[in-house]
C-alpha cells in the first residue's frame, strides 16, 4: 500500500500582481467652482475677513478651489438669520417640513454621481465609497428623517415634544456629505433651524450642497453653513445664540467644547473617537472574518471612528487568520481614489499622514511585527499602505491611540472572558465586532462589551434607523433612530 501523503498545501488564486488594470477612472463631472463663499440666509456671501484658504485633492495635492474663513462677525450673522428664521420653521406643519426633506433627498440622488466625484477629490475616499456609501447613506437620512417629521408625537407618548431652537454643529472630513446629513437631517425634522461647521480640509460637497437646498426652496436661514478651521469652529460653539451644540471629531476638542459650554445650559452631543476591537473566535467562518477585518480597517483608509482598529483574535486560529489576511491584503489596490477599481485611496491631509507615519514608527519602535504588502504608490499625493502589526500587546501606542489610519493591530486571547477584557481596556467604547457561529455568545459578548454599536459576524454596517454613538471618551448621545431625533427635542 503507498504511503499516506500529507495533504498539499491549498493553493491560492492571488489576483493582485498578476497583471495590470487599465486606468478606470470616474468621469462624471464634479462642478466645483473655484471659489466659495458662506452661505448665511439664504444667499452665498463673501466672508467680512475676506480671506479665503485653498481646499486640496490628497489625490494629487492639487488645489480645487478656494473656501471663505469664516470671521466672528459671518458666524454671528448666521445665528441671527437661523434666529430669525426658527419661529416660522418650527411652527410649520411636520407634514410640511418632511416636504422640503424629501425634495432635497431626491435631488441628492438625482446629482449623487456628481456629489461623489466631489467628496472623492476633496476627501481622498475611493470612489466606489462614495458613489455605493457616502451618497446612497446620506439620501437615505434625509428620506428616514423626512418620514418622522409629521411623527414626533409617537416618539414619547403622553409628552410633548418641542424643538430645541438654533443648533451649532461641527463636523469631520472623513465622511464629509455624510456628517452633514446625519446632523443636518435630523435637526430639521425637529422643527430646529442650523448653523453647520464643515472640516476645512473637505468642505466643498457641504457648499455643493447650498444649491440642493436652493433647488429645494428650503426657507432662507433654515440652514447657515459657514467655513473655517477650528478658529471659526470655536466660535460656532461658543454663540450664545446656540440651543445646542452637536460636534464630531476627535476626543481632544471634544473635551475643549465640553470645559468650553459647561455652565451655559447649552445641550451637548459628542461623537469622538475609538479603538474598537474586533472580535475572532475560532469557530468563526474564517473567510467572511477575513472580509469583515479588511473592511472593518481599510475602509476609507481608516479614516473610520468606528474602525476594526484592534484584531483580537482567539490563539487556536491566529496563525490561519493572519496567513489569510496577508494574502487578502495583498490584494487590495492601493492609489487613485478616482479610479473604480481602487480600494485604499488617499490619505486626507499631510498633516493626518504625519500623524499615521509617526504611530507606525512607534508601533515598530516598541517591537511589534509589521506586515506591509508590495505596493507602489502614486508619486504625488497623500498615501499610506495597508499595514498590519502583529505581536502586539496591550501597552502598546499602537493599541491604545487611535491612529485613524490603515493600520491594523493584532492581539490574541484565549478564552471569551480575556476578550473581553482586553476589548474593554480601552478609554474609548464606540464600536466592537464579535464573529462566532455561536449565538449565544454573540448575546453575551454584546451585553459585556462598552461600546455603543456591536456587529455580529458583520462590520460597519450603518442604516439611518439604527441608533449610532459612544461609550466613555467616545463622547454621548446618540445619532440615528428614534434616539437621535430626541437629541433635538425638548420634552415636557
Ligand atoms: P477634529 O476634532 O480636529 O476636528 C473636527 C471638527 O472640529 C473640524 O470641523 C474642525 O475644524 C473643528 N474644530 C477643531 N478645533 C475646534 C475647536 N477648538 N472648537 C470647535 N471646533 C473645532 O477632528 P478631525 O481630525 O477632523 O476628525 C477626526 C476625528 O473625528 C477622529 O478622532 C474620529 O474618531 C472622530 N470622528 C468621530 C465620529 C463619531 O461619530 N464618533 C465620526 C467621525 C469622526
Ligand atoms: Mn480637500
Amino acid at each position: 500500500m503507498a504511503q499516506k501523503k500529507s495533504p498539499a498545501p491549498a493553493r491560492e488564486l492571488l489576483f493582485g500582481n498578476l497583471w495590470e488594470f487599465d486606468p478606470a477612472p470616474e468621469s462624471a463631472s464634479p462642478n466645483i467652482d473655484s471659489r466659495y463663499d458662506l452661505f448665511i440666509n439664504g444667499e452665498t456671501v463673501a466672508p467680512r475677513s475676506g480671506k479665503y484658504f485653498a481646499s486640496t485633492s490628497p489625490r494629487n495635492g492639487e488645489k480645487l478651489a478656494e473656501i471663505a474663513e469664516a470671521s466672528p462677525a459671518d458666524v454671528d450673522a448666521a445665528y441671527k438669520a437661523a434666529s430669525l428664521a426658527f419661529p416660522k420653521w418650527s411652527r410649520l406643519p411636520g407634514a410640511e417640513r418632511g416636504k422640503y426633506l424629501f425634495r432635497i433627498a431626491r435631488l441628492l440622488q438625482d446629482r449623487s454621481r456628481e456629489f461623489a466625484v466631489a467628496e472623492t477629490l476633496d476627501g481622498g475616499k475611493p470612489i466606489r465609497e462614495s458613489r455605493d456609501f457616502d451618497l446612497p447613506m446620506a439620501a437615505a437620512h434625509f428620506f428616514y428623517h423626512a418620514g418622522w417629521a409629521d411623527k414626533l408625537e409617537y416618539l414619547a407618548p403622553g409628552r410633548k415634544a418641542s424643538p430645541l431652537g438654533v443648533v451649532g454643529q461641527v463636523i469631520p472630513w472623513n465622511f464629509p456629505l455624510l456628517m452633514l446629513a446625519w446632523k443636518i437631517a435630523p435637526a430639521l425634522a425637529c422643527g430646529n433651524t442650523v448653523v453647520l461647521k464643515p472640516a476645512e480640509t473637505t468642505s466643498i460637497t457641504a457648499m455643493k450642497f447650498v444649491s440642493i437646498l436652493s433647488a429645494a426652496g428650503l426657507p432662507p436661514g433654515v440652514v447657515n453653513i459657514v467655513t473655517g478651521a477650528a478658529e471659526t469652529g470655536s466660535v460656532v460653539v461658543g454663540h450664545p445664540g446656540a440651543a445646542k451644540i452637536a460636534f464630531t471629531g476627535s476626543t481632544a476638542i471634544g473635551k475643549e467644547i465640553q470645559r468650553a459650554i459647561a455652565g451655559t445650559g447649552k445641550r451637548l452631543t459628542l461623537e469622538l473617537g475609538g479603538k474598537a476591537a474586533n472580535i475572532v473566535f475560532e469557530d468563526a467562518p474564517i473567510d467572511q472574518a477575513v472580509e469583515g477585518i479588511v473592511n472593518g480597517i481599510f475602509f476609507n483608509q481608516g479614516h473610520v471612528c468606528c474602525a476594526g482598529s484592534r484584531l483580537l483574535v482567539q490563539e487556536s486560529v491566529t496563525d490561519a487568520v493572519l496567513r489569510r489576511l496577508k494574502l487578502r491584503v495583498q490584494q487590495l489596490r492601493v492609489g487613485d481614489p478616482l479610479d473604480k477599481n481602487t480600494d485604499l485611496g488617499a490619505i486626507n491631509s499631510p498633516q493626518q499622514l504625519r500623524k499615521i507615519q509617526a504611530l507606525v514608527k512607534c508601533g515598530l519602535h516598541e517591537g511589534a511585527d509589521m506586515y506591509q504588502p508590495e505596493v507602489s504608490l502614486p508619486k504625488t499625493g497623500w498615501y499610506f499602505p495597508p499595514t498590519i502589526f502583529s505581536n502586539v500587546s496591550m501597552s502598546h501606542q499602537v493599541a491604545r491611540e487611535e491612529i485613524f489610519g490603515p493600520i491594523l493591530s493584532v492581539l490574541t486571547f484565549r478564552t471569551a472572558e480575556e476578550a473581553l477584557e482586553k476589548a474593554n481596556n480601552t478609554r474609548f467604547g464606540l464600536s466592537a465586532g464579535v464573529w462566532t457561529e455561536k449565538g449565544s455568545r454573540i448575546l453575551k459578548m454584546s451585553g459585556a462589551l462598552k461600546a455603543g454599536v456591536v456587529w455580529a459576524n458583520t462590520y460597519n454596517k450603518f442604516d439611518p434607523s439604527s441608533p449610532f454613538g459612544g461609550y466613555k471618551e467616545s463622547g454621548f448621545g446618540r445619532e440615528g433612530g428614534k434616539h437621535g431625533l430626541l437629541e433635538y427635542l425638548q420634552l415636557t
